[in-house]
């Protein structure tokens, strides 16, 4: 089975979009999105019902936390250049509640086992020494990579809302191939909820 990987949306709804129809057509089966999933962007209340719509399996980041709980962003965070307290306010007052209480309830990471093996999927912010799994997934560096050690793989989406490409990883779950994909936003269209 195919799944699609992503992370750091930071509240672009369009870019969300434009992925999910992407990693779609590419024939993904499963969408895991690792945090992040609102911050900085423009579009913050779409892209919650984007996500939920669609059936994403979400875990929260950073951004999600401080957005849902009003507790200021850890140090390290990543995410669009700028006012930081500013974005967290902006993004809290254009969520409702019921999309608050729903970021409030996702978790920081996820593990599950699949043929076989174990996968391991968080955010990434923080101490990562615990996820030791065959296949690991990391969110928070918005750089995509593919890296495949003696002990499994490890798996980098990058970021779908930053900037006008976006990237997620491909994975197929039973022959263990991963492929970054990027995907060019089309900023033109505003994406609807
Ligand atoms: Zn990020
Ligand atoms: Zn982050």
């Amino acid at each position: 089975m195919k799944i699609a990987l992503l992370a750091c949306i930071h509240g672009n709804a369009r870019a969300l979009a434009d992925v999910l129809s992407h990693a779609r057509r590419k024939g993904a089966e499963e969408i895991h999105a690792l945090g992040d999933l609102v911050g900085g962007g423009p579009s913050p209340l779409a892209t919650v019902k984007l996500l939920r719509r669609n059936e994403v399996r979400c875990l929260a980041g950073e951004w999600d936390v401080a957005v849902a709980t009003g507790k200021p962003l850890p140090p390290g965070a990543c995410g669009p250049a700028g006012d930081a307290a500013q974005a967290l306010e902006e993004t809290r007052d254009a969520l409702d509640a019921a999309s608050l209480a729903w970021l409030r309830s996702l978790p920081a990471g996820t593990r599950f086992a699949r043929a076989g093996r174990t996968f391991a999927l968080a955010h990434g912010h923080g101490p990562r020494g615990v996820l030791a799994a065959d296949v690991l997934v990391l969110g928070h560096l918005h750089t995509p990579s593919v890296a495949r050690s003696s002990t499994g793989l490890l798996l980098q989406p990058g970021a779908v809302g930053d900037g006008p490409e976006a990237s997620y990883v491909l994975l197929d779950d039973q022959a263990l191939a991963a492929s970054v994909e990027r995907v060019l936003v089309d900023v033109r269209v505003p994406a609807t909820a």
